[in-house]
């Protein structure tokens, strides 16, 4: 009689992007293995914690993520493995526009990351008025941030604002930069968001001469560009419906409804108490947010976890709106506008608006005759204003100021309100010494790893890569290949 040899089990802690991949990874990756057990549990009653769509006027419209970075290769390498290749979308269009001095005006040409490598291209665009062009152009003889050989971690703000000015890091660096973490560019960490400037700021002469040169800048208007990002039809989930599927069909258990409450090791290996009772395992995964991620290795290791708790979240809404097609006015530019937050309304108060998504330019595939999408954001790290206000009122303020933004009248059709609370991890600087503290930690206890968006970048391209780096680590110490 045969007799069943027990295969290593590993439960994944959390169900987003970080941990499906996990999942994926622990089960072979692009060659299916079942050398391990694997099951996963979620708190939520459905995968893919920030990654989620919902039906909006006939159309699977994303409430979180609504594309990938396509020049990174992790996200577009896996949906293509995962079958979804016919599925990929490119955007309709390229460009953004910015709300500066008074109006919307086309970004700068020759941005990297929203800095400025040409100071002509920023004087065309005339989004900064006389002064602060002036400042900018003093960039060759501006006393570098650091005469001290090689920059360790610095913030970005502060770096570009010694260079080019106070103006250009409000009205382009943060917006931009600041923006994709819902973060401040002031406490954000150079070499953890963008390396390259470190180095850019580390050489004599002009900063944006340095950035030219170290980065190939966006191509000119009118310049054929390979796409920057890519989607999916049917909305970014098909990526976490794939990863659910494919993982089932390789036997991997998959739970949602199910919290992790409590980590405990003894000699036979890992005990974790759920919501739905006791589940056992030789490895763990933790792909949760850093703050549940604390508590629940807080009695196995104080240090992690208050290592884990130095790295905190801004919380963002957003709110898509429907409205008439034809209603927003001609000539805005590329797929959508940022507004600092320095803009001003006309009655002096700050705009609660951080962004606006042309949804239906950006992605022709969400296109319906009759109508178009529009996407609101809104919070940074230290503005969550939109929290103070219950949806009716959120969409209220919000349908004044787009308003106000496009000089037109707006009766939205329909709209839908998500807010992400703790949604973003703020990388502040010295971000990376925080990460290697974490996983030196982890690396103490026995059997796990940590995967997320708190760690090696927030971008779902990074999730990926960093979670499948996480696995293979957890598969090599379980099996010691
Ligand atoms: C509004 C918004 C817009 C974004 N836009 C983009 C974009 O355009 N492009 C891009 O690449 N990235 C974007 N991002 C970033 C990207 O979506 C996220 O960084 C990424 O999806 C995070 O994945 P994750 O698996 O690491 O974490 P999460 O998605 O947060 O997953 C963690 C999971 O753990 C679960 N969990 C928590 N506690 C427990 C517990 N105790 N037990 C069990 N489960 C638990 C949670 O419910 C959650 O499902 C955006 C993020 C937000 C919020």
């Amino acid at each position: 009689m045969a007799t069943e040899v027990s295969r290593p089990r590993v439960l994944v802690l959390g169900g987003g992007i970080s941990g499906l991949t996990a999942v994926w990874a622990l089960t072979g990756g692009e060659t299916p293995d079942d050398t391990l057990e694997v099951c996963l549990i979620e708190a939520a009653p459905t995968f893919g914690g920030k990654i989620a769509a919902t039906v909006i006027d006939g159309r699977s419209v994303d409430l979180g993520p609504d594309g990938f970075l396509a020049r990174r290769p992790e996200a577009v390498a896996l949906a293509k493995h995962l079958g979804l290749t016919e599925q990929l979308r490119v955007p309709g269009t390229s460009g953004a526009g910015i709300f500066a001095r008074g109006k919307i005006r086309q970004m700068p040409a020759k941005l990297n990351l929203g800095i400025p490598t040409e100071w002509r291209a920023l004087a065309k665009s005339r989004v900064l008025g006389p002064w602060a062009l002036l400042r900018a152009g003093i960039d060759i003889v501006a006393p570098r941030h650091d005469l001290r050989g090689k920059l360790g971690d610095r913030a970005i703000g502060p770096l570009i604002e010694r260079k080019l000015g106070r103006r250009v890091v409000e009205t382009l660096v943060d917006p931009m930069i600041g923006g994709i973490h819902a973060g401040r560019v002031a406490d954000m960490s150079a070499a953890a968001t963008f390396p390259p400037l470190l180095t850019a700021a580390g050489t004599s002469g002009s900063l944006m001469h340095a950035l030219r040169t170290s980065v190939p800048p966006s191509p000119a208007d009118g310049e054929p560009v390979a796409p920057v990002f890519n989607s999916l039809e049917g909305s970014v989930t098909s990526l976490i419906d794939r990863l659910v599927a494919v993982g089932q069909e390789r036997g991997a258990e998959l739970l949602t409804s199910t919290e992790a409450l409590h980590l405990r090791h003894d000699d036979a290996g890992w005990e974790i108490t759920t919501s739905e009772g006791i589940l056992r395992a030789d490895g763990i995964v933790l792909a949760v947010p850093t703050g549940p991620a604390a508590e629940l290795v807080r009695s196995l290791d104080e240090e992690m976890a208050d290592l884990l708790a130095t790295i905190d979240y801004a919380s963002v809404g957003l709110v898509t709106f429907v409205l008439d097609e034809g209603v927003l006015p001609e000539g805005l530019f590329g797929t959508g506008m940022l507004v600092p937050s320095i803009a001003r309304r006309s009655d002096g108060s700050a705009f609660l608006t951080t962004a606006v998504t042309y949804l239906t330019t950006k992605w022709p595939h969400l296109q319906r005759d009759g109508s178009v999408l529009v996407r609101v954001s809104t919070g940074r790290i230290d503005d969550v204003r939109f929290s103070d206000l219950d949806d009716e009122a959120l969409i209220a303020q919000l349908t004044g100021e787009l308003e106000e933004l496009f000089g037109v009248a707006i009766h939205p059709r329909a709209t839908t309100v998500v807010r992400w609370m703790d949604g973003l991890p703020q990388y502040r600087v010295n971000h990376q010494l925080r990460v290697a503290g974490i996983e030196s930690a982890a690396d103490r206890l026995p059997n796990l790893v940590v995967a997320g968006a708190a760690y090696h970048g927030v971008g779902i391209p990074a999730c990926i890569g960093a979670a499948a780096s996480a696995a293979d680590l957890l598969r090599s110490k379980l099996l010691g290949d």
